[in-house]
This record gives structure tokens, C-alpha cells and sequence, in this order.
């Protein structure tokens, strides 16, 4: 779990690909299920063409769906889910989970962060003025053209999306700590650091970049 910009999908990623186990979000489960028309795609399409948010209900559906396929030897690795309490005791109830890692952002590191980010106008290219500065000012490197933010990469829409974040996520959260699953990791440094300290949380093998 962590707030967007935390990282969650890279370190995800490294843990996946080094361990053997299954990742999966639940926005990767969403596509899937759309691009191959099965029922559940359908329902979803249906109600993201009218403007409305996909319940519980068929969240808790498609999660339990895709973890029934037992497509893993080792484990597998969610993120993205749960997002809020009912989901979270939904996954309580029927997984052995082993952790949960907390990927902690301080709200001022994602905002310095996302609005930092840029997008090419021309080819959609992504840079970060922090991480990945074009060689020429507000000029992208590939094709030239004019790097602007994103829309919804203002002040208010952020402090917006980081208050819908924190509660919903603190409960979800609570019920977890109160289980002993959650494993706090500090998201600051560079991402070779923070793969280790979860590693070192969670007593796994060192990692070898
Ligand atoms: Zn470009």
C-alpha cells in the first residue's frame, strides 16, 4: 500500500520478478477482463460509459476471481486492493496473508514529486523536473515538443486525491496493524534502498540489483 508516487508498482515489480511470485493490481485484473470481453469486463464497461464508480461488490468479485485461478507456486503480490474497509475485511477473511507493506510518502515529498511531472504535448513522453529533466527547458528530448502537466496535476486536485487517499487508507490500515501484518518502509530514498529495507522487514533474501 502507499499513496500514488510511492513507488508501490516498481518495488512490486522487483519483489515479483525476483521471488517467483504472481503481481497483479487490481487495475491490470479491470483490463484484463475488459480487452477480453468476459462478463465481468462488460459490467464494468457499462458502468465506467456512464460516468459511475465500480462497487465493492464487483471489486471483491474480480479480485477473488483472478486469485482463484491459484496461477502461482509461490504467492502472489496485489497492490491497489483493498482500498477501503469493507475490502479489506473481505481479503482478510479469505487469504493467508504474510504482510503488508506500507510504502510511507510524506504528503509534502508527493506533492514536491507529482507536481514535478511533465508530459510531452506532442509524443506523451513522461519526465520529472526532480528525476528525469529534459536537456532543454520545457522541450522534450525525443521530438521537440512543448512538456506540459498534466491536468489533474494541480495544488487542489492533489490535495484532493490525498485526502480521499489517506481516508480511505488509514481504516484499512488500522485493521491490518491491529493483525500485525503491516510493515512500515520508509519511501524516501532511491528504490534499490527501499527494496532492501522490505526485505529486511520482512526477512527475505538480500537484493542483489
Ligand atoms: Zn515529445
Amino acid at each position: 500500500m502507499g499513496v500514488q508516487g510511492s513507488g508501490k508498482g516498481t518495488q512490486g515489480t522487483i519483489l515479483a520478478e525476483d521471488l517467483g511470485l504472481v503481481q497483479s493490481s487490481v487495475g491490470d485484473m479491470f483490463r484484463w477482463n475488459v480487452q477480453n470481453h468476459t462478463k465481468v469486463g462488460a459490467q464494468v464497461r457499462r458502468i465506467m460509459a456512464a460516468g459511475q464508480l465500480v462497487d465493492d461488490d464487483l471489486v471483491e468479485s474480480i479480485v477473488h476471481q483472478r486469485l482463484d485461478q491459484h496461477d502461482w507456486n509461490y504467492g502472489f503480490i496485489v497492490d491497489g486492493f483493498p482500498r477501503n474497509k469493507r475490502q479489506a475485511e473481505f481479503f482478510l477473511e479469505r487469504y493467508d496473508i504474510d504482510g503488508v507493506i506500507h510504502l510511507d510518502l510524506p504528503d509534502a515529498e508527493v506533492r514536491r514529486r507529482v507536481l514535478a511531472r511533465r508530459l510531452c504535448s506532442r509524443c506523451g513522453l513522461d519526465y520529472n523536473l526532480i528525476a528525469h529533466r529534459p536537456r532543454t527547458e520545457d522541450r522534450c528530448d525525443v521530438c521537440g515538443g512543448e512538456l506540459v502537466s498534466r491536468e489533474d496535476d494541480t495544488e487542489e486536485a492533489l490535495a484532493a486525491r490525498l485526502r480521499d487517499y489517506h481516508g480511505k487508507t488509514n481504516p484499512v490500515l488500522e485493521i491490518f496493524r491491529r493483525k500485525e501484518f503491516v510493515f512500515t518502509v520508509d519511501a524516501r530514498p532511491d528504490k534499490v534502498t527501499i527494496q532492501q529495507a522490505i526485505r529486511d522487514q520482512l526477512g527475505l533474501p538480500v537484493y542483489k540489483p
